[in-house]
């Protein structure tokens, strides 16, 4: 009975563990990022997030995590996965801690409030880059940012 009561558009759990794995291998190549510029403190999880269609955020351990951004979806895949992990982590820092994260070495962060920035993370070639907040410029591809790059802590 529980298979012609299932309502259209029921994900199954293992569509579900699929999207959670894809999610938190993604979250976890920013993490790279984050212990590469001293970061590493802030330790990334993927978790879901309320409403439909749901969707997945960066959280902290706490399970703290900041809805205002896209988040990931189920049907984002590859780069464009990776890309809005990377906003949903930064977005996150931003609104948590107060931290603007990742900033560009040679310019810094964007000169107003840290909300009012270019977007850090964006699409370039089919690739998931970081980009400088304050002039737009390309930083390093999701997963490859450095001291050389960015600021540390
Ligand atoms: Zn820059």
């Amino acid at each position: 009975m529980a298979e012609v009561l299932r309502p259209i558009g029921f994900d199954p759990a293992p569509a579900n563990e699929e999207f959670m794995a894809r999610c938190h291998a993604a979250v976890d190549i920013v993490q790279r990022d984050l212990d590469a510029t001293g970061y590493g403190r802030y330790q990334m999880r993927a978790c879901f997030g309320g409403g439909w269609p749901s969707s997945v955020h960066a959280a902290l351990p706490d399970g703290s995590y900041w809805g205002g951004s896209e988040g990931m979806s189920r049907e984002m895949e590859g780069s464009w996965l990776l890309v809005c992990a990377a906003d949903s982590v930064s977005s996150m820092l931003k609104e948590i801690p107060e931290i603007e994260w990742p900033v560009c070495a040679v310019h810094g962060g964007h000169p107003g409030h840290i909300w009012h920035g270019e977007d850090p993370a964006d699409l370039i070639k089919k690739v998931a880059w970081w980009r400088c907040t304050n002039t737009g410029h390309p930083l390093a591809p999701v997963g490859q940012l450095t001291a050389e790059s960015a600021r540390t802590l």
